[in-house]
């Protein structure tokens, strides 16, 4: 299983963070190791003290695919969540600009956190998915699908082009503006269609 993140999806969350915007998806990656659902806490990391939200629609792919046409690119979506892409804000604005990869800000345990899915049917319209993420009861984040500067389908197809996506694959597609700084203590719940998908608490 791979866990694929897609970075600066939303015009307003590149410009929040002084990003230019892209011409194709930008991609990394997070191991299986970084996966963290089911209500687990996360424990603050000792190697950061800016540890920051994304909350980030999660896709669930539901076969095994490569090279795939945007046109078809939606028939290979089983599944969306909720997550969050934790980063180590301070150890990421280092590596980029010393023009290093960023999985040391990225990719460490327990943070890729994952809510509940909700399998995909005729009612749930991809495109205009909106979601709202709250820390400690107050709205940091709003997104909504349609806001995206690459699509689902877009992000599918561009990924498999290098990438053969397989059964339980994952796709973080980016963050809305609204990031921000975790604390001990804190507790970030995601919510889409009024119904809570995600929640974790920073121990
Ligand atoms: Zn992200």
């Amino acid at each position: 299983m791979k866990i694929f993140c897609i970075g600066r999806n939303y015009a307003e969350h590149a410009k929040e963070l002084n990003n230019e915007l892209p011409e194709n998806p930008v991609v990394f990656m997070k191991p299986t190791t970084a996966l963290l659902k089911d209500g687990q806490a996360f424990y603050y990391p000792d190697f950061t003290n800016d540890l920051h939200y994304e909350g980030e629609i999660v896709l669930r792919i539901g076969k095994n695919g490569k090279k795939i046409q945007e046109k078809f690119a939606n028939k290979y979506i089983d599944a969306f969540t909720i997550g969050f892409d934790l980063t180590a804000r301070d150890i990421q604005n280092d590596l980029k600009s010393k023009g290093l990869p960023w999985e040391l800000a990225k990719g460490f345990d327990g943070s890729a956190i994952i809510g509940n899915f909700i399998k995909i049917n005729e009612n749930i319209n991809l495109s205009e998915l909106k979601f709202s993420i709250l820390k400690n009861d107050v709205t940091v984040q709003m997104g909504n699908a349609a806001d995206m500067i690459f699509s689902f389908e877009r992000v599918i197809s561009f990924v498999s082009q290098y990438f053969t996506l397989q059964q339980g694959d994952l796709i973080f597609t980016g963050t809305p503006k609204g990031v921000g700084a975790l604390a001990i203590g804190d507790v970030l719940n995601g919510f889409y269609d009024g119904e809570k998908l995600v929640s974790v608490e920073i121990k």
